[in-house]
């Protein structure tokens, strides 16, 4: 832990560049994974969100449970200075709403999520097993692929090429108690079979008026198999709501370590779900990096059923 926090003090801004307010000079501030005004407010109890506070000691002394943590400190990490942290997320950003036309604003999201999960592959770089990871999913691949990653869309953002970036957003007439953030490989598609690509997708979820939306975004024109991916899941969305909140969730569970759900939802959870969400958060944690203990587990968690479904709480 103590590791984690000098680390991110020592940080640079991620995004460099001649206007940077960090470069060695100064300490960069703390960021927010999550919007706070735009997002995290809407879903907060009396301004507190639960959250895992897995770079802080509550997370290890409570075996990777939830902690409630109020908003200006929900989800913060030191990974971009001032000035950066504004310029990239102006659009989604001071209450702005979503629009699903804004092509600048969809670029962010997706840009967020990436930005959050290279700076932590980047801090977890730094471990060898020293400490037990509970999110430790093969480090080392994770880094080489979310640096390529960021690359790409660096370049995208220099541009301004928000096309760049290609979106399936699902609008569904729902009201949820979670807002979700993170980039991710998925590894099984909806019919359990095996997902050929080695592309990212951002996934982010939220509320907004009576509505919740889902957006899927990837680099466009990489790979033809995610672009299935999210068609398809477009497709179910719309044919079996059902099936497809379930399948959503439990990626989710399994995967955003930035997850935020309403206190009182959370309270209101039945105990057998919420150990259930536990243990699908928990699904990949303390591997050994063996590939083949991996593997194993990778099927085992295909056609693990879990009952805690975010959309219901
Ligand atoms: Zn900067």
């Amino acid at each position: 832990m103590k590791k984690v926090k000098e680390l991110r003090e020592q940080n640079n801004c991620l995004f460099s560049n001649d206007i940077c307010e960090s470069n060695g000079k100064y300490k960069n501030e703390k960021n927010h994974a999550i919007a706070k005004s735009a997002l995290l407010k809407k879903i907060s109890h009396k301004n507190q969100v639960m959250v895992f506070a897995w770079e802080e000691r509550d997370f290890y002394k409570n075996n990777g449970k939830l902690s409630k943590r109020n908003i200006k400190n929900a989800n913060t990490y030191r990974v971009l200075c001032g000035k950066h942290d504004k310029l990239l997320f102006n659009e989604i950003e001071d209450g702005k709403k979503f629009d699903e036309h804004n092509s600048k604003q969809l670029f962010q999201f997706a840009f967020r999520s990436l930005i959050f999960e290279y700076s932590h592959s980047k801090i977890k770089s730094n471990f060898d097993d020293l400490v037990p990871d509970i999110f430790n999913k093969v480090a080392d691949a994770h880094l080489i692929y979310n640096t390529r990653n960021f690359e790409d869309f660096k370049e995208l953002y220099d541009a301004k090429r928000w096309d760049g970036v290609k979106h399936d957003i699902i609008k569904l007439k729902k009201q949820i108690s979670f807002v979700s953030s993170f980039y991710t490989r998925p590894i099984w598609k909806i019919n359990k079979m095996y997902l050929f690509s080695t592309q990212n997708i951002s996934i982010n979820i939220f509320p907004q008026d009576e509505y919740t939306f889902i957006i899927l975004s990837r680099i466009a024109n990489k790979s033809k198999s995610i672009d299935n991916y999210c068609k398809n899941l477009k497709k179910l969305a719309q044919k079996d709501e059902d099936k497809f909140l379930k399948y959503i969730s439990k990626l989710v569970i399994s995967s955003d370590k930035n997850i935020a759900i309403n206190p009182c939802s959370w309270e209101n959870t039945s105990k057998e779900n919420r150990e259930d969400f536990y243990k699908c958060a928990h699904f990949f944690s303390n591997n050994n990096s063996k590939v083949s203990k991996l593997l194993f587990k990778a099927i085992k968690y295909n056609f693990y059923s879990c009952k805690c479904n975010l959309f219901d709480m």
